[in-house]
């Protein structure tokens, strides 16, 4: 990588387009575009999981980063705030993130309440009911969220069988 006089330059060298949009937004922020910054948001960028703190500071870790939590915390709000990042809330007791650059933008989510496996699926069915919403309620609708929690097939296979609390409260069984 050749030496730019700015960040900005160092930045935009050959870097996936989500790092340059990332250095785009922090600059338009006034933060620096620190090494740090970019090696948290680079983990998240080139995974396709939905990837928890303990998970970005693992795969930091093999690449020789050493990233402190709070860094890191800090750089997933950013990310969040930049929309490039998604934040997901399964009911684990921590969060979980996904960069939006997915071949499927705009999915749903399956979460297994036995082994926690998240499984995408899209649904024209919500591009209805949000068109329903807009006719009969004037709402317009600029983004939802839906989590079917249940037990994947694998999980089925096991054995596992479901228990009501585990319908009723995953984070209890998880
Ligand atoms: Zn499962
Ligand atoms: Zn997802």
């Amino acid at each position: 990588m050749s030496q730019g006089s700015t960040s900005a330059a160092r930045t935009d060298e050959g870097a996936p387009p989500f790092l340059r949009l990332f250095g785009r937004y922090l600059r338009d922020q006034g933060l620096p575009v620190t090494s740090q910054r970019e090696a948290v948001a680079r983990v998240v960028f080139e995974s396709d999981d939905h990837l928890s703190v303990d998970d970005i500071e693992s795969a930091l870790r093999e690449t020789g980063e050493r990233i402190g939590k709070a860094t890191i915390y800090r750089t997933l709000d950013l990310l969040v705030r930049s929309r490039l990042v998604e934040e997901h809330d399964f009911g684990e007791g921590f969060k979980r993130y996904e960069h939006r650059l997915s071949n499927h933008p705009v999915h749903e989510h399956m979460i297994c309440v036995e082994c926690a496996t998240v499984t995408e699926f899209e649904s024209d069915e919500l591009y209805k009911i949000e068109n329903r919403v807009r006719a009969e309620y004037g709402f317009i609708p600029v983004r939802r969220r839906l989590e079917i929690y249940g037990l994947c097939e694998a999980c089925q296979d096991a054995g596992v069988e479901l228990t009501t609390e585990g319908l009723i409260c995953p984070i209890e069984i998880i």
